[in-house]
């Protein structure tokens, strides 16, 4: 199906109250969902991501993320611009950035304005909208209590939609059994209701022309900062300059250390969600470690 660009460039003009008249628009590689373009005007230009008209709700989500992450003003965000239907396509204009090099001093300032975000907090658990990881739906009920918000909105979700796509026997079981002792692994911590960006991978976050940090494609909701912190180790790619700052700001529990596999493990659920039996393995050695942990 053809993009109907004249179309998203009315919504741009609606938004923006500034002609926007399209030039070109330049397909981009990279992202994992969407495809994406560069939108680029006589004047000005957008980056903007397509999918099918009826994914619309996961570009409001990422939306609204984008919204969310600006008004705490940490971090730089891309500035979310409008996002809609047409022709049977689901768009999402953002501000285009030019991408440069991280350095050092790059790596450090994103260490400390991410803990600068992760002190915006709310009085709950959640969001006030569900939203997506990858293309997962993330559920974000607000809730008081983070263990049972984790243990069903994270753990048990993914391990429902696993069982559904036949993934029983051991995964199962010692699903279970986690979030029946996952207590355990919080002992003498109370986690708060951080701000997250919720898909922190280093594929999420890049320095501008300016060496300025930015991260991007959110799946934001109010939860344990350890979250966050544990997906940047995940696949790697974040230095230890960054981890050093983050910590000078707001220091790490030292049971970080063995909740961060803990938090990882719903990744790697969504993993064998999204892209089969290869990831299997890692969460049921996740699991395992992580149960003899609580023994
Ligand atoms: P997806 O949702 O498909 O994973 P991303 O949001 O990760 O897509 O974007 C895909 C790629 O496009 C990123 O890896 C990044 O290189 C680039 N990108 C993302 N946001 C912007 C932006 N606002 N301006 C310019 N390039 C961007």
């Amino acid at each position: 199906m053809s993009t109907n660009w004249q179309a998203i460039s009315e919504q741009i003009n609606a938004v923006t109250g500034r002609p926007f008249k399209v030039v070109s628009a330049q397909a981009l590689s990279g992202g994992d969902i969407n495809s994406a373009f560069r939108l680029q005007g006589d004047d000005r230009s957008y980056f903007v991501k397509l999918n099918r008209a009826a994914l619309v709700t996961m570009f409001e989500a990422e939306f609204a993320g984008l919204q969310e992450m600006a008004k705490a003003q940490a971090v730089r965000v891309p500035a979310p611009i409008v996002c809609g239907k047409t022709d049977g396509h689901a768009f999402l204009v953002l501000e285009n950035i030019e991408f440069g090099c991280s350095n050092k001093d790059s790596d450090r300032l994103l260490g400390r304005q991410l803990a600068l975000m992760h002190q915006q907090q709310q009085p709950f658990f959640g969001w006030r909208r569900d939203n997506t990881i990858g293309s997962t739906l993330q559920i974000n009920s607000q809730s008081n209590d983070w263990l049972s918000f984790w243990r069903e909105q994270r753990l048990a979700f993914q391990l429902k939609l696993a069982a559904n796509k036949g993934y029983g026997g051991m995964l199962q079981a010692n699903g279970e059994r986690l979030c029946s002792d996952m207590a355990a692994l919080f002992a003498n911590y109370l986690p708060q209701p951080s701000l997250l960006h919720g898909d922190l991978w280093a594929g999420n976050a890049a320095v501008d022309k300016q060496e300025c940090p930015v991260i991007f494609d959110p799946a934001c909701y109010y939860g344990d900062r350890e979250a966050d912190l544990a997906m940047t180790e995940l696949f790697g790619g974040f230095s230890r300059d960054f981890y050093a700052a983050y910590q000078a700001v707001w220091p790490l529990d030292h049971g970080y250390g063995i909740r961060k596999n803990f938090y990882n493990l719903y990744h790697i659920l969504n993993h064998v969600n999204l892209f089969g039996g290869g990831y299997l393995r890692q969460a049921e050695s996740m699991m395992a470690m992580l149960l003899s942990e609580i023994r």
